[in-house]
């Protein structure tokens, strides 16, 4: 008798700490109204950037090894810790006006983003960065900024592979540290620490479009962190967006971006950056 109380006791106790995680699996990835719902307001029906930010399963952490990649022999080398001769303002196309010392090149947030003078397609590319030892902030606003395989526009237009501290740092995990941004969740988290460098290492096939604008074929992206696979030949749905769905926009060749993010965090480096471009 008393075991049996002790059972329906348990149980009971199990159903009410699992209840509020119940309640909330109705809910769809996009937060979206529940059908049935009182109309909303004009204001409240707007899209907020929170309708499209998923929060779980985390990944998993993995430790990477300490070493991984100098250019070969048939690399463009786009940044070799001397001058920024290669890349120019995204908003402007003048020279890039990063700062350059000890071998790195640390964004410059008021001068925006900076884009590769070259255009690309195909390739395959290697960047490091390094979030300073002394970063703040916290989510999408500690050490943010974003290698775009493809810069097709000003500001963020493009496709996004997310820079981000990833070291004990939370946020949604579509936008984490890996991420293609607001698509494409990282297999795993293979961060170091701030201070530390990091690389990045992606294979991009880019999207194909017809005459008339329409999409010919999807792009696909690899990418190894920190020698790590973090996504394996992802297919992309668009442009990687803030706000919203992913649409295309045709294009050919486009330039490699990097990202110059208006939080207010410490800026983070980038040096050895090369590219192959692929036939
Ligand atoms: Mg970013």
């Amino acid at each position: 008798m008393r075991t049996k109380f002790f059972r329906f006791f348990a149980l009971a106790a199990g159903l009410a700490v699992a209840a509020p995680f119940w309640a909330q699996a109705p809910l769809t990835p996009q937060g979206g109204p529940t059908p049935g719902a009182a109309p909303q307001s004009q204001a409240e029906s707007r899209p907020r950037p929170t309708e499209t930010e998923i929060w779980g399963p985390i990944p998993a952490v993995v430790t990477p090894a300490a070493d991984c990649g100098a250019p070969p022999s048939d690399a463009i080398v786009l940044f070799d810790g001397k001058d920024l001769d290669e890349w120019v303002s995204n908003k402007d196309k003048t020279p890039a006006k990063w700062t350059v010392a000890d071998g790195a090149m640390t964004v410059v947030k008021a001068e925006g983003s900076i884009e590769t003078k070259r255009m690309f397609q195909d390739f395959q590319l290697h960047v490091e960065w390094k979030i300073p030892a002394d970063i703040s902030g916290s989510g999408q606003g500690r050490g943010n900024s974003g290698v775009f395989l493809a810069s097709t526009g000003p500001g963020d237009d493009g496709y996004e592979l997310q820079v981000l501290d990833g070291y004990n740092n939370p946020t949604y995990v579509n936008g984490m540290v890996g991420s293609i941004y607001k698509q494409g969740i990282p297999l795993v988290n293979a961060s170091r620490k701030p201070g530390e460098w990091q690389t990045y290492d992606v294979v991009w096939t880019a999207p194909r479009f017809n005459d008339d604008g329409s999409l010919k074929s999807p792009p696909w992206v690899t990418v190894f962190y920190n020698g790590v696979l973090v996504q394996n030949h992802f297919q992309l749905q668009g442009q990687t967006l803030f706000i919203g769905k992913p649409f295309y926009k045709a294009y050919t060749r486009a330039p490699i971006k990097l990202q110059a993010h208006g939080d207010k965090s410490e800026p983070i480096s980038f040096r050895n950056i090369w590219v192959r471009e692929l036939e």
